[in-house]
């Protein structure tokens, strides 16, 4: 008998299923969504890897990483100056030069009596440096998985001393790394099945999902053919038999014509309006990473320089070199000609007449070399090496040219060679008594200390170059009041790291500074 409340009840149990499976797909699609997407991708990574190198320090980072970031703004010297730098006063911004040398001085008047004042402090680094050791034991043991082979890379003790250990500890020999820590790996790497789908074939299209599990879980036996993502990992290795120096930097000066503006920490007050233009056609100053202004600060640029950017577009950090108005000459070389042709856009917005006037076809010049192969027989005062990276903040934030799309895996994890042949090459183009500055915005040991340890390596084994790292801790402590440096047992051991913090939110940037001595 037809049943009007039967059929309604089943209709409406069938809408309810139909419903709950739309629901369903939408779900899974959302998940899949989630899952493919590059920018997903980079923050799995990212959080996998950065929380064990960084510990309770990298939850804050990667908020910070995905808020908006933060600028400062580097004054046209080739435009209306002084008008610029009221503009900025009246807008509440500070000069970075004067922030520095308050810092500074603050620092040589009250930081030893607050080191003696108070066991309050005393009891809160022991446990700062508590969770600083629980952090690095839990590193030592990740990423000591992640090495798959055992002579180029780092053992379980070699990984615990990279970061429990002082800079000077750098210069222990291969010989004193080994010991019974090793033979527990060796042993369990032996004892370990491989777990294939963590392994990356290069012939499969790289598209498999596999091919984002970053870490082999264990050794590749007889699989040259394949791609493992640990290759990626064993350019950070800390055997020694180079000469190593790490000396403090003492001598960097701010130089007097670069006028760079800031908010201060924390301020309400942290974004710069659009430049403007000045009535002599160019803009106003230019908005950049205060983690940028860094690389070009660490060069320590002299009058007269002649200085190449190895790396240089779309030249943010080579505008801001010839804001010092202290280089004789600078070389701007990049292997993308659309990135040069960006470069040369933005000359012609900030540096004036940049076509027509004949001292800049003097001054700068533009070259699409291959980094690793330039080749010049005078030799450079200054090098900057600002090198191709997994660019964090924007792998994590867009999908739009990420390095953690399928099709570019490969690409990423040849970076750490790249990177490490592009600095050794600066070295070798460097001048003796001249200084190569290698940066990257990645917060990657990997792509940070490893290449620059690599580099140092290589330059000495191929052409007897010798270099000298120049610990950057003391030149950038005046920054203290204006952004963060990464410390303590996290911290890189060669260069420094600006890390992202919700009050100041610039980097992340890797800067490290070496001079040629031989
Ligand atoms: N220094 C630039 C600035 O301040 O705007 C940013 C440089 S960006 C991080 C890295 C650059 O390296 C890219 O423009 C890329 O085209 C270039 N590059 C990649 N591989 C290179 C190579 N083998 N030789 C020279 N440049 C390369």
């Amino acid at each position: 008998m037809f049943n009007a409340t039967t059929v309604h009840k089943n209709i409406s149990w069938c809408s309810y299923l139909v419903i709950q499976t739309r629901l369903k797909t939408k779900t899974h699609w959302a998940k899949l969504k989630r899952k493919t997407s590059p920018k997903y991708k980079a923050l799995d990574h990212f959080d996998d890897f950065y929380g064990s190198v960084f510990g309770p320090k990298w939850e804050p980072m990667r908020e910070a990483m995905l808020r908006r970031n933060k600028y400062v703004a580097v004054v046209n010297n080739y435009g209306n100056t002084e008008e610029t730098m009221d503009y900025l006063i009246n807008r509440g911004a500070h000069c970075l030069k004067n922030l520095i040398s308050i810092q500074n001085d603050f620092h040589k008047e009250f930081q030893p009596k607050v080191e003696k004042s108070g066991e309050m402090k005393s009891t809160e680094e022991k446990s700062d440096k508590k969770l600083e050791t629980f952090a690095s034991r839990l590193q030592s043991e990740d990423i000591a998985s992640v090495y798959p082979q055992k002579d180029s890379a780092p053992t379980r003790l070699d990984l615990a001393d990279i970061s429990l250990n002082s800079r000077e500890s750098l210069m222990l020999s291969t010989e004193e790394t080994k010991t019974p820590a090793n033979a527990t790996l060796d042993k369990s790497i032996e004892e370990a099945t491989i777990d294939t789908s963590r392994i990356i074939d290069p012939s499969l299209g790289l598209t498999s999902e596999s091919l984002y599990q970053y870490i082999p879980a264990t050794k590749l036996k007889g699989m040259d053919d394949w791609l493992p993502e640990s290759l990626h990992y064993s350019f950070y290795t800390k055997g020694k038999d180079f000469p190593l120096v790490i000396e403090p930097e003492t001598e960097m000066t701010f130089p007097e014509h670069l006028k760079v503006y800031t908010y201060e920490m924390d301020s309400e007050w942290s974004m710069f309006p659009e430049p403007r233009r000045c009535n002599t056609g160019v803009f106003n100053y230019y908005p950049m990473d205060c983690g940028s202004v860094l690389s070009v600060l660490a060069l320590c640029l002299q009058p007269g320089d002649r200085v190449l950017d190895l790396c240089s577009a779309p030249g943010g950090k080579a505008l801001v070199a010839l804001q010092t108005l202290l280089p004789d000459l600078l070389v701007c070389n990049d292997v993308s000609i659309s990135r040069t042709n960006r470069q040369k856009h933005t000359f012609r917005n900030y540096l004036s007449d940049f076509d027509n006037n004949a001292k800049w076809l003097e001054r700068v010049s533009f070259t699409r070399v291959d980094g690793r192969r330039f080749t010049d027989d005078q030799g450079f005062d200054k090098v900057l090496v600002d090198v191709p990276c997994t660019t964090d903040r924007h792998s994590i934030t867009e999908d739009e040219n990420n390095i953690f799309r399928p099709d570019r895996i490969k690409e990423r994890l040849r970076l750490p060679e790249l990177q490490a042949q592009l600095l050794a090459n600066a070295l070798r183009l460097v001048r003796v008594g001249g200084a190569v500055v290698y940066s990257t915005c990645a917060l990657s040991p990997v792509q940070n200390d490893g290449p620059v340890h690599l580099a140092l390596k290589m330059a000495f084994e191929q052409d007897s170059v010798v270099a000298v790292v120049k610990d950057l801790t003391p030149a950038f402590s005046g920054l203290s009041s204006t952004l963060r440096l990464c410390a303590g047992d996290s911290a890189p051991q060669y260069g420094q790291l600006v890390t992202p913090s919700t009050e100041a939110n610039f980097g992340p940037s890797y800067i490290a500074r070496l001079v040629r001595v031989k």
